[in-house]
């Protein structure tokens, strides 16, 4: 394993960017909140505080809400003409493009992303992103209805529908990959006419107070984006609870998800939520070897496990188990770890302290519950920030708690399964709370498809994991969430459905 840290290639432009005071975007403009002392951004690839952000309170998230219904009530984003809507998205996709250097610079300094993954995937997603729902706007379209009323003799009918925004949206986005996610959160609410509050998570919010600056110069009109900083209990919760926001969308974990269903009941706001996941990577005894140990690999250590897809659970037939074992234990050993600016590696840092602590314990978990650990297990004490080793417990089964409960960090469980019955082998990929993403791996595609429609999760991958397009609904089964993002069905959301009908 080799270690690299390589935090000196901030530009200047960013540096200025950091030690900006970070307030709260209302209206078009950068305000002063008043309240409490300042939130620390730690670097989590060296510990190091690198810049600070305003501590939002329910005031704050007042006047965002104001500002947001101002902008909605007077119809200078929903009501524009639909190609102006699709102008200025499309617009900010390029911006977003432009800009891949100093977006990929904040997103390694906040999560240790690497900057080139970043340059590479994330960006070209985020702004793709914005790019699908730019597309969408000029297909906004109700319908007509086929009616069967009883009518007077020599009347008519007319039914249609229209879509109208839902209003104004509360977004409150996560830390990992949060450009990613505020770019995928802000796209369908923009293409439906909504405006929008959005809450960055306190422990990564750089780039979208970067996105921010970015939207203020596509002529958005004022109002229609605003962005308050702040804890989760404190704005989070206001935003939620808040009787002027219509709908509320959250990315996180399934606790806070419940927390914000509650809040949200006030006023009925609706509610999509996108949570955790405990995703199976299930490979057949006929599996192409070569091509999955290495992606079963990525599904997991992929920003160091913490990422709601991670295929956390890995289930293999007993026909092949060793040698997968074996194959993914080389690989670990051999992963780069660490944090560089300039280059790539394969595992990165931990998002904060806390989260290390967290993924420590479910390492001592596994061992007391008896799983074998056959790689890693341990902090790397070498490294500054908040790294650890990418870690692969064997022999689990569906009773112990680091199968049954997300980690979030780069941890693998992996059982074994003997059956060749596909109902046998979904009752144990399904044998979970969670159900966002699955991957099967065969070389025989129609048993592919079988097993994938008996696996109870918003997605399944069929020799990959996690295919993420915006084009294809995400989202998940039971207490992964509540609705899809992406595609289509992102869009609907957002819209609100009147039925019109007329006597002619
Ligand atoms: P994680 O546990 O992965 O940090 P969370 O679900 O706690 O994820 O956080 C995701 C987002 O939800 C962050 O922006 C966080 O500030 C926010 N948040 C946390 N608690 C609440 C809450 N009670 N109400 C609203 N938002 C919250």
């Amino acid at each position: 394993m080799n270690e690299i840290i390589d935090h000196d290639k901030i530009t200047s432009q960013i540096q200025a960017f950091l030690d900006k005071p970070h307030g709260h975007f209302i209206d078009g403009q950068w305000i002063d909140g008043k309240s409490g002392k300042p939130i620390d951004v730690i670097s989590p690839a060296t510990g190091n505080i690198v810049s600070s952000i305003q501590s939002g309170d329910g005031d704050d998230v007042d006047k965002a809400v104001a500002a947001a219904r101002r902008a909605f009530d007077s119809g200078v984003w929903s009501k524009v003409l639909p190609v102006e809507r699709a102008r200025i998205m499309f617009k900010l996709a390029d911006l977003i493009e432009f800009h891949a250097s100093q977006i990929s610079q904040l997103e390694a300094l906040d999560i240790g992303v690497s900057r080139h993954m970043m340059e590479t995937i994330g960006v070209k997603l985020s702004a793709n992103q914005l790019r699908y729902y730019a597309g969408w706007v000029t297909k906004i379209n109700g319908e007509t209805i086929t009616n069967s009323r009883p009518r007077p003799e020599g009347r008519e009918f007319l039914t249609y529908t229209e879509k109208e925004p839902v209003g104004v949206v509360g977004q409150i986005i996560p830390w990992n990959f949060p450009f990613a996610m505020a770019v995928q959160k802000i796209a369908p609410a923009l293409a439906a006419g909504c405006t929008i509050v959005m809450k960055p998570a306190e422990d990564a919010p750089l780039s979208t107070l970067y996105l921010a600056d970015l939207i203020a110069q596509t002529g958005l009109p004022s109002g229609v984006f605003n962005l308050v900083n702040g804890y989760g209990r404190k704005a989070g919760a206001a935003i939620a609870a808040h009787e002027g926001v219509d709908k509320v969308s959250f990315t996180g974990s399934t606790d806070v998800g419940k927390e914000i269903i509650r809040s949200a009941t006030g006023n009925l706001k609706r509610t999509t939520l996108e949570l955790g996941g405990k995703s199976p990577v299930i490979l057949l005894k006929d599996a192409d070897l070569d091509e999955a140990i290495p992606a079963v690999a990525r599904a997991i250590f992929f920003l160091s496990g913490q990422n709601c897809m991670a295929g956390s659970r890995l289930l293999v037939h007993g026909d092949i188990y060793d040698r997968v074992l074996e194959g993914l234990v080389t690989l670990a050993k051999s992963m780069t770890i660490g944090a560089d600016m300039t280059g790539t590696y394969d595992i990165g840092p931990l998002i904060s302290e806390k989260q290390l602590t967290r993924v420590l314990a479910y390492i001592d978990i596994g061992i007391s519950e008896g799983a074998r650990l056959i790689t890693g297990g341990k902090r790397v004490e070498k490294l500054p920030g908040f790294f650890v080793e990418p870690t692969i417990f064997a022999d689990c089964n569906s009773g112990m708690r680091i199968v049954k409960e997300e980690i979030f960090g780069p941890v693998l469980t992996v059982q074994k399964f003997n059956s060749d019955d596909l109902d046998d082998i979904a009752a144990l990929a399904n044998d979970n709370i969670f159900g966002l993403s699955a991957s099967v791996w065969t070389a025989d595609l129609a048993q592919g498809h079988k097993l994938a429609r008996k696996i109870k999760s918003g997605q399944v991958g069929i020799n990959i994991h996690a295919a993420i397009d915006p084009a294809t609904p995400f989202g998940g089964y039971k207490q992964s969430g509540w609705g899809r993002e992406f595609g289509r069905e992102g869009l609907e959301p957002y819209l609100e459905t009147k039925a019109i009908t007329a006597y002619l």
